[in-house]
């Protein structure tokens, strides 16, 4: 008897009827003889009209309070689902974070679980119940309610699951796995089984936006199976795990991430000096703009040019700190660009094979697209294009790296 924590996302528990359907799901699962624990996040656009309300009264509500409210949203679909439940014979108890006793600290709005008491849940499950925990909520020291961030219930059901030691913490949402890229871009792009956690992160953080990126990094820690499966379709999902497939037929590249969000900045004819690295990005970090790729040319003349991306949001920041560094430093010129698009290919298979750079630079070269930047880390290679051939691009090296889904297989 295997015991598993079933998170449902808000579009999932979107309306009473959908709520029935996931407690009729439970109830089968259940019938098999497993033990399950629920968590919910609040009906699919109830946390947003809850944070809407509080805007009315105030541009920046006071975070204590904006937990206290938001936190109701999930409170009203645990009841409801318990209620669905017990309709269908079906023992069943909800919890709020508070009742579990999921502590955390004091960070309202982004506060982060310290410890869950597995107690009162394992008393319930042994005494035959469904029990279904309210996602995205817990309570400090001091007895206040706080939430975890948006998209909070992932890191619920999962730190649940580790908490309980679970066999597996099952993400239950509106796509049937995670792709080897994005199916708009690419139609041939085809559900993974399996996934690395490590893989997982980097393709969660370049633009797939399946899962909270801290519920994956949680999982990974405590090396809690994850598993991300659609709500109402049946399917095995994909899995993602620690373990790392040793078989010979393990494609080398396991997925293409893209992120159009991001602006290049570059700094020329600077001096090629020690600490000049420094001088640059010390006050770019100091302006709280984070920095992605980094590219340092080769000097000549004893100048040399330095590049590097931003988030595009901060590229007008970004500017304006930059075109202050240049005048100081008697630089040439900044130039900027905001038409970039970053491309990844992702694999741990990767680790073990030579040649996975040059075979996607040679992919790219067949379309006549030129490589502004390539950075790489041992499961990945991401190169900066121009963002009009992106879906080319993508395309492309999906293609490359066999991906495509089989004739007929596709959507
Ligand atoms: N209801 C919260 C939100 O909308 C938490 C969640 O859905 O995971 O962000
Ligand atoms: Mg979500």
């Amino acid at each position: 008897m295997a015991l598993i924590v079933q998170k449902f996302g808000g579009t999932s528990v979107g309306s009473v009827e959908r709520i029935e359907q996931v407690a009729e799901k439970v109830r089968k699962f259940r019938e098999k003889g497993d033990d399950i624990v629920v968590v919910v996040s609040a009906m699919s656009g109830e946390t947003n009209r809850l944070i809407d309300l509080a805007r009315q009264i105030s541009e920046q509500p006071v975070a204590r309070e904006l937990d206290v409210m938001v936190s109701t949203g999930e409170q009203v679909t645990i009841a409801l689902l318990a209620m669905a439940l017990i309709k269908r014979g079906v023992p069943a108890v909800s919890y709020t974070g508070n009742q579990v006793r999921i502590l955390t600290d004091s960070a309202f709005t982004k506060a982060r679980i310290l410890h869950i008491d597995a107690q009162k849940i394992q008393g319930d499950l042994k005494a035959g119940r469904v029990v279904v925990v309210a996602g995205f909520q817990g309570v400090d020291e001091q007895g206040n309610i706080t939430t975890l961030g948006r998209g909070g219930s992932d890191t619920t059901g999962v730190a649940l699951a580790a908490a309980l030691k679970a066999d597996e913490c099952q993400i239950y949402t509106d796509v049937d796995g995670v792709y080897t890229t994005d199916p708009r871009v690419v139609a041939k792009a085809q559900r993974l089984d399996k996934i690395t956690f490590e893989e997982m992160l980097e393709m969660a953080s370049l633009g797939s936006k399946v899962l909270q990126i801290r519920a994956v990094e949680f999982a990974g820690k405590y090396s809690v199976p994850l598993r991300v499966l659609h709500s109402f379709q049946e399917g095995p999902g994909t899995l993602i795990t620690l373990d790392e497939e040793e078989s010979m037929e393990q494609p080398i590249i396991s997925g293409i991430a893209f992120n159009r969000d991001e602006a290049k900045l570059t700094i020329r004819g600077v001096p090629d000096t020690p600490g000049v690295a420094f001088k640059i990005l010390g006050p770019i970090s100091a302006a709280n703009v984070e920095v992605d790729m980094i590219v340092q040319n080769v000097a000549h003349d004893n100048t040399t040019d330095f590049t590097f991306t931003v988030h595009r949001n901060d590229y007008n920041n970004a500017l304006n700190v930059l075109q202050g560094i240049a005048s100081e430093m008697g630089a040439r010129e900044v130039i900027g660009d905001t038409n970039i698009a970053k491309v990844s290919i992702v694999g741990v298979g990767m680790r073990s094979h030579a040649g996975v750079a040059s075979r996607m630079f040679e992919a790219l070269a067949k379309e006549n697209i030129n490589i502004q930047m390539i950075s790489t880390s041992e499961i990945k290679v991401s190169v900066v294009i121009e963002e009009k051939y992106l879906e080319l691009a993508v395309r492309a090296l999906h293609t490359a790296f066999e991906l495509d889904a089989p004739a007929g297989k596709g959507e």
